[in-house]
């Protein structure tokens, strides 16, 4: 062994792997188990004491899920990981450590729309109040902080035009508002934009899109970035204080620069409980070996693909930040300088008719509501994704009437041009 550190490629294939110890299995085995045997009494109720780590019962950890944890946590370059049942499940449990009744989160207007409907609605029950606000304004986040803010929430590439966020300019805002940056990294991937480098103090991922990368399989990932201090002025109780059904002890000066991927697992995971199946980990894992080669082979067919649509007679405007002219061309040479993503909307001159035409004659493209798939997906949000919210709302969060969404697949470029050359037409 020499001691350089291993490239992302490598991390990718083999973080947090090892063969299996009992078998000599090379690929991580499904430890398709709901729990663990123990070796003694006193093992027994070391485990329950969180004094000694190790396996209990698949809702707060699973071996095949721990492998997943330290991939994601090294490919991101965090000091530790929980994975969940999906994105959404991440976002609550990483809040649930954070907010109580009343408080309030700064976040992105330009999110995922199924994570505006979780803000608006389920968090909005959980009496967890939203301010929004405008990545392209930073001043904005500024002046949505109140002293009931506990977080600031942002998209490093955002849905659903790919737009790119100024990470460290927000991040600056958070520190000084004494509050942690989350990021989604979904659209992005650690390959493209490592946000923790840029000063986030936590990444979630829907593990369900570039990460697990095939479509099969649901999952979300928690990254702690070890960096915030969670005792300062007692604002995170749940880090803070002791823990009554842990023998009072402190989470975080239990657990240091990994206490909030602790809490997730030990307070948020033990009792929302949407746990990942050990199955869904092996699907993601298999997927993430591959994940440098995808994600740079959406990114070069998705800029063929704009550069395509941004000279075609039907198409009235592209948001592909990849493009030379677009508004966020700059920050994306700045933070994600090996492509552009490959999820991004363009404009047909049609109008919301054309946006529903378009997407019943392509035949290579899949209508479906997802992204980050090895397949060419194609989806109109004005009727679907973001049909809830009234029209000024749909321009705000980029999904004008005449907008349509894509996430460019792994296909060749030429078949997806031509597939869409074709339904342009009809
Ligand atoms: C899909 C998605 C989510 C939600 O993830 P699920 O796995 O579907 O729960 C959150 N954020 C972004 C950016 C997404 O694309």
């Amino acid at each position: 062994m020499t001691d350089r550190l291993p490239g992302f490629s490598t991390l990718a294939v083999h973080a947090g792997a090892q063969p299996d110890p009992t078998t000599g299995a090379r690929a991580t085995p499904i430890y398709q188990t709901t729990s663990f045997v123990f070796n003694d009494a006193d093992h027994a109720a070391s485990l329950f004491g969180l004094q000694a780590f190790g396996n209990i019962y698949t809702r707060i950890g699973n071996p095949t899920n721990a492998v997943l944890e330290e991939r994601v946590a090294a490919l991101e370059g965090g000091t530790a990981a929980l994975a969940v049942a999906s994105g959404h499940a991440a976002q609550v449990v990483v809040l649930q450590q954070l907010l109580k009744p009343g408080d309030e989160i700064v976040a992105a207007r330009k999110l995922y729309g199924g994570s505006i409907n979780q803000f608006t609605h389920a968090f909005k029950a959980f009496g967890w109040n939203v301010a929004w606000a405008d990545p392209d304004e930073i001043e904005s986040f500024e002046r949505a902080v109140t002293p009931r803010t506990k977080a600031i929430f942002i998209e490093s590439i955002a849905n659903p035009a790919g737009s790119i966020t100024d990470i460290e300019a927000i991040a600056a805002v958070a520190r000084k508002a004494g509050v942690p940056l989350i990021v989604d990294n979904t659209l992005a991937s650690p390959y493209l934009i490592k946000p923790i480098d840029h000063g986030a103090d936590i990444v979630v991922h829907s593990l369900t899109k570039f990460l697990g990368g095939h479509g099969n399989s649901l999952g979300g990932i928690i990254v702690d970035a070890g960096t915030f201090d969670w005792s300062k002025d007692n604002k995170y109780p749940m880090l803070s204080e002791p823990r009554p059904e842990y023998h009072g002890i402190r989470i975080q000066e239990t657990f240091g620069n990994f206490a909030f991927a602790i809490a997730c697992r030990v307070l948020g995971l033990r009792d929302l409980g949407p746990a990942l199946s050990p199955f869904n980990a092996f699907m993601i894992l298999t997927g993430i070996e591959t994940l440098p080669l995808r994600m740079q082979k959406h990114c070069d067919n998705a800029k063929a693909v704009a550069e395509f649509l941004s000279t075609h007679p039907a198409v009235s405007a592209v948001n592909y930040a990849g493009l030379p002219g677009d508004r966020y061309n700059a920050l994306q040479r700045k933070y994600s300088p090996k492509g552009a993503g490959a999820v991004f909307t363009f404009s047909l001159k049609g109008g919301y008719d054309a946006g529903v035409n378009l997407v019943s004659n392509l035949q290579l493209f899949s209508h479906l509501a997802n992204v980050g798939d090895t397949r060419s997906l194609v989806i109109h949000p004005a009727s679907t994704t973001h049909s809830q919210l009234d029209d000024a709302a749909k321009v705000r969060s980029g999904a004008a009437p005449e907008v349509v969404r894509l996430s460019i697949g792994i296909e060749d470029k030429e078949d997806l041009i031509a597939d869409l050359d074709q339904a342009l037409r009809a």
